[in-house]
């Protein structure tokens, strides 16, 4: 069984002035587990509107998605105990935290057991390559520092599967490069992600799979190898 199942998803936003906005126009895909899935696109697309979709952050128009074999629209709930999701970075409100305090604070979100937290957090440090600097205040940190923060953070539920808008945007070659080797080895794992990208070169490098949307509907789907033969 498919990890995600997406069938006809519509999606119609209403303007401020009242008009009619279709962002996605029929949208239909699966993704299975331990896939690195990419959403492909310009600006406007539709790749933020669907995974906000699929991890319950929004409700389409039409249409249905499932995760883990869950209805994204009637048990939204069950499916957010089971995903995560990074959607762009939060500098600012967390800089003058540690990494250490950081993760300690969402693992009292989540609800970890007390006894429990020192253990995870180190283990996640460890996981996503900030030994070094997990006493250290965010505000110092690099943005690929930060976003590999944010993934050690969506980690802490032990979700089966990680939604990322745009994981490398604003990041230079070397974060970027570790940044894609970290979400590649903890799809070897198990874990599914699902991301959205404008670049072609990011996709190719990172995904198994790939879905080009354009003005909100599907122009191809394949491998990276695929659908650079078709363009
Ligand atoms: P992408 O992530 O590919 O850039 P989005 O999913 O953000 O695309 O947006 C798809 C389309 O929907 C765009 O034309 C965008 O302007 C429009 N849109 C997105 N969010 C809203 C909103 N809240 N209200 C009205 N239109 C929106
Ligand atoms: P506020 O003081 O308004 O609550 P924050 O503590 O979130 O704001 O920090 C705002 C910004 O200031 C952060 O994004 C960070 O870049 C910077 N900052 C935070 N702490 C320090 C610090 N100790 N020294 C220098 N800059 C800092």
């Amino acid at each position: 069984m498919p990890v995600i199942e997406v069938d006809k998803l519509f999606k119609e936003y209403k303007t401020k002035n009242g008009e009619k906005k279709v962002a996605l126009n029929g949208v239909s895909f699966d993704v299975h587990e331990g896939e690195v899935f990419g959403l492909l696109g310009p600006n406007g697309a539709g790749k933020t509107t669907t995974i906000k979709i699929l991890s319950t952050l929004l409700l389409p128009t039409r249409g249905s998605a499932s995760v883990l074999g869950i209805d994204v629209i009637r048990n939204g709930e069950q499916v957010r105990s089971q995903i995560n999701f990074v959607y762009g970075g939060e500098k600012g409100v967390y800089g003058r935290l540690t990494a250490f305090e950081y993760l300690s604070y969402f693992c009292v979100l989540y609800r970890i057991p007390r006894k429990q937290q020192k253990l995870l957090i180190d283990e996640l440090i460890t996981m996503v390559g900030l030994e070094h600097a997990e006493g250290q205040q965010i505000y110092t940190y690099s943005k690929g520092m930060i976003q590999r923060l944010h993934i050690a953070r969506s980690l802490i539920n032990d979700p089966k599967v990680i939604f990322l808008d745009e994981p490398t945007i604003g990041l230079d070659p070397v974060g970027s490069k570790m940044l894609r080797e970290l979400i590649k080895s903890l799809s070897k794992k198990g874990i599914t992600f699902i991301l959205t990208t404008h670049y072609m070169s990011e996709a190719d490098e990172l995904c198994d799979r790939i879905v080009f949307l354009k003005n909100g509907s599907m122009s191809s789907i394949g491998t990276p190898k695929q659908i650079k033969e078709e363009c």
